[in-house]
């Protein structure tokens, strides 16, 4: 092995990194409460929950990086005395809270809806005062697809709301935006400050869940340049090395931005066989120092999520052209398992896959026949 590279966590994002980096000689270790974790079958894993398992993890690899975003700061803060993580502390530090994003963004010039903070019952009801309804009370801290989050629609649920997530103490209510879609753009920098950017994806939930993402996200020619510009401000203002992605809501007055994630993400998953370099390796390849990949399209690509249940592998085999993805994890209802790749050649052949597909898999997803994409 050329080098190894520690990452914190073990899911299938590190599952997928891993599978990446084996091409190049690279070797990635894993510091992971869960031992099956879907990372296990890539390479050797440090049980974060034994006594001086920090020390252990950072004696079995050269540089390290994360698949995880709520990694505990402090063992950060005990890797970064003797070893380098990419993305930097600070990233991380600001993407763990909601506030310190928006703060970010704020400084940066990149449109978010408008928000306060909020600590109080009091300083709750002088938000809704100032911002109106409805808004979106989010707590700052450890919310993630959608958890910990509340819409206030009336005046009158203010102490519903309030008793729902005011425990967490620190919160941010933010204007609901209108939106007439979500999408999310992937960037990755290198050690060199070299960024390169992957195609929007448009991205669809289903009970608050990415079910699928549809690339590049119709119509965005307009759109892909200023995506393009705020996420190099962000990689550009942290020093970023790897791969950043940044969340955006799509709206009559342009892009506004929701959130950004440290790591790769969901909707980049169909960069493995849809861009000539996927976010996965490109991200090693960052870590590693070495050059990076293009972020060209090869060819309109859609993933959808495997959600609870799988379906039967050779079903979705004997569709054309797809790739199938599992992550060797146990079925759950709502649980991200697997992902499928959908490469179709044209509008025809995508509305008979998307009408196939939902016929195989086990959870109705949200997938419609008539999606479009620009081909
Ligand atoms: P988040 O955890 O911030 O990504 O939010 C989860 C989902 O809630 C988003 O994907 C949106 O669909 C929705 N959402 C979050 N914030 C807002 C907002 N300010 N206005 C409207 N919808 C929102």
């Amino acid at each position: 092995m050329d080098k190894t590279i520690g990452i914190f966590g073990g899911g299938q994002l590190g599952r997928m990194m891993a599978q990446a980096a084996l091409p190049l000689n690279i070797q990635c270790t894993f510091f992971e409460a869960n031992r099956d974790c879907p990372a296990a079958q890539m390479g050797q894993v440090i049980d974060a929950q034994l006594d001086q398992a920090i020390e252990t993890f950072i004696e079995s690899a050269e540089v390290f990086s994360l698949e995880f975003e709520n990694t505990p700061l402090a063992d950060v803060d005990q890797l970064i005395k003797h070893k380098q993580i990419h993305p930097p502390r600070q990233a991380l530090a600001i993407a763990q809270n909601r506030l310190l994003e928006k703060a970010l963004f704020d400084q940066l010039d990149i449109p978010v809806a408008a928000y306060r903070a909020v600590d109080s019952l009091q300083s709750l009801e002088q938000a809704v005062r100032e911002l109106g309804l409805p808004i979106v009370l989010k707590t700052a801290t450890g919310g993630y697809d959608g958890k910990g989050q509340f819409v206030l629609r009336t005046a009158d649920q203010i102490a519903e709301a309030w008793a729902e997530l005011g425990r967490a103490k620190h919160l941010v209510a933010e204007s609901f935006v209108s939106f007439s879609r979500e999408v999310s753009i992937i960037a990755v920098r290198g050690q060199d400050g070299d960024v390169k950017t992957w195609p929007l994806a448009e991205n669809h939930h289903h009970h608050g869940i990415l079910s699928h993402s549809i690339v590049p996200a119709p119509n965005s020619a307009k759109l892909q340049g200023v995506a393009q510009d705020y996420i190099t401000r962000l990689l550009n203002h942290l020093n970023y090395v790897g791969v950043l992605t940044l969340e955006l809501f799509v709206t009559e007055q342009g892009l506004y931005a929701n959130e950004m994630a440290p790591r790769v993400h969901n909707s980049g998953h169909w960069s493995i066989e849809g861009a000539v370099c996927s976010q996965f390796e490109n991200h090693i390849r960052a870590v590693a120092g070495l050059p990076l990949g293009s972020t060209e399209l090869i060819r309109p690509t859609v993933m959808v999520n495997i959600i609870g249940e799988h379906p039967a592998t050779a079903e979705v085999l004997a569709l054309s052209g797809a790739h199938l993805h599992l992550y060797n994890k146990t079925e759950r209802e709502g649980r991200k398992i697997g992902h499928i790749t959908l490469m179709p050649t044209d509008h025809a052949e995508l509305t008979n896959l998307c009408r196939q597909l939902a016929e195989i898999l086990p959870v109705p997803l949200a997938l419609t026949t008539d999606m479009q994409i620009d081909f």
